[in-house]
């Protein structure tokens, strides 16, 4: 399924030009326009889901069974020291081109990419209804 309104969706159909990594019926890899290092991919479903959480399992199961190889080719090509694999979920979060990706960008000591990871922490109780409430979703 496609959305004629979106970048991700033309690029899957071949109807926009896209440097190709790697591609299947279920999945394509390119080179990312604006890189935050060297050696920047997206990894995309070719059926258009706006956010994660509108995947089947299937469907991203299809498109996560590339990551391995593609982080590892994108540290032998470019000899970084780690790897983020980045899935931005909502423009809250981010996300600016609505079809599910997922960042691999390489990352070395002293790069200019940085987190702020304004870790906390939980009132007694709270961690506990949490994860019951998550739970009850998961089933529901
Ligand atoms: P996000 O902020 O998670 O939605 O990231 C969108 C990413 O898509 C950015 O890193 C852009 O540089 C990248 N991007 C947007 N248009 C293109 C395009 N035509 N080809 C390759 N990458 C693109
Ligand atoms: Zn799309």
């Amino acid at each position: 399924m496609k959305d004629p309104d979106c970048i991700f969706c033309k690029i899957a159909a071949g109807e926009i030009p896209a440097m190709k990594v790697c591609e299947d019926d279920a999945a394509l890899a390119f080179m990312d326009i604006g890189p935050l290092a060297e050696g920047h991919v997206l990894l995309v479903p070719k059926t258009h889901a706006e956010t994660l959480d509108g995947m089947s399992a299937e469907q991203a199961a299809a498109v996560l069974r590339h990551l391995p190889a593609l982080v590892g080719a994108v540290k032998a090509a470019t000899g970084c020291e780690g790897v983020n694999v980045l899935q931005n979920n909502g423009r809250v979060a981010h996300q600016v081109v609505p079809h599910v990706h997922f960042h691999i960008i390489p990352r070395n000591s002293g790069d200019e990419f940085h987190f702020n990871w304004p870790a906390g922490e939980y009132p007694p109780g709270r961690a506990e209804r949490l994860a019951e409430s998550i739970r009850d979703n998961l089933s529901g």
